[in-house]
């Protein structure tokens, strides 16, 4: 007797899946267990600029390797053409991992490549990743969500896309009532101006806030200032992926830094 067939879904062809996967912040040891053990099976894997390509030792040895990076100022790839590619890729009923820095929804365009897999009728999966914020965070020493100093975080861009409504446009003023704990993605290039329209805002100029460059990468560094300093910092650091955290809760890196003589400073 032949075997029942339990459901459309063993009906049709065989057909490939997608997995968005978070590749964490940069240390090749910060990707969770089941985003190596979806790795170790893929036929193929999209990869971006912020993966650590150290990742890809964990595909098999014959996996195709595809790399959509683009660089701020430098578009190599524009969406739509890795949609195609994810499409393309499956289609061939493969197994397709697209790889992405931090967590896949979190300012990755995550959603765009899920819209675009919905439309084409392939499954796929999500496997989050280690943001960026919170790889700044533990980097730094900076509790994001102390007790008593910001009982709220926000995940913000300090990066507008030219095309954005109204409706997403950041109301930096706003933020500033909130008290909350600001972490700010892709902000070092327009840091002064974000730290002005705070200040606008209600914020005190005095307000700490710590830019982590290269978080959990060899080459991290963490650079104090206030929002009236945070000019020179901008400066310095344009051009490297730095995460901005603003908010009372950068004083707790350095009362924890002051009370230990051997800390290491950045
Ligand atoms: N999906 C990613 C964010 C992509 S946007 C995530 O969840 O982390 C890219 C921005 O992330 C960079 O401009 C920078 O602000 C931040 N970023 C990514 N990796 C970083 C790192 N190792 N250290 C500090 N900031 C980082």
């Amino acid at each position: 007797m032949s075997k029942a067939v339990k459901s459309d879904y063993d009906r049709l062809p065989p057909t490939g899946r997608v997995t968005l996967v978070g590749a964490g912040p940069g240390a090749a040891d910060l990707l969770t267990l089941r985003g190596q053990a979806v790795l170790s099976k893929a036929d193929v894997v999209i990869y971006d600029d912020l993966v650590n390509t150290d990742l890809l030792k964990h595909c098999p040895a014959g996996a195709t390797r595809i790399y959509v990076g683009k660089r701020a100022g430098m578009h190599c790839m524009p969406q739509e053409q890795i949609g195609e590619i994810l499409v393309r890729e499956a289609r061939k009923n493969l197994r397709v991992v697209r790889l992405k820095g931090g967590d896949p929804l979190i300012f990755g365009r995550g959603g765009e490549e899920m819209q675009t897999l919905t439309a084409a009728g392939i499954p796929y999966e999500i496997v989050p990743g280690v943001t960026a914020a919170l790889a700044a965070g533990a980097a730094a020493e900076i509790p994001l969500t102390h007790r008593g100093a910001a009982s709220a975080v926000v995940f913000v861009t300090g990066h507008e896309c030219a095309n954005k409504s109204d409706q997403t446009a950041v109301d930096w003023a706003a933020l500033a009532r909130t008290g909350a704990t600001l972490c700010i993605y892709m902000g070092v290039r327009r840091l002064p101006e974000i730290a002005r329209a705070l200040g606008e805002g209600g914020l005190a100029h005095d307000t700490p806030l710590a830019v982590v460059a290269n978080a959990t990468l060899p080459q991290q560094s963490v650079h104090l200032a206030t929002l009236e300093s945070a000019e020179a910092v901008s400066e310095r650091l344009r051009g490297q992926p730095a995460l901005i955290i603003v908010g009372d809760v950068v004083r707790w890196r350095e009362l924890s830094q002051a009370a230990r003589p051997m800390a290491a400073t950045a």
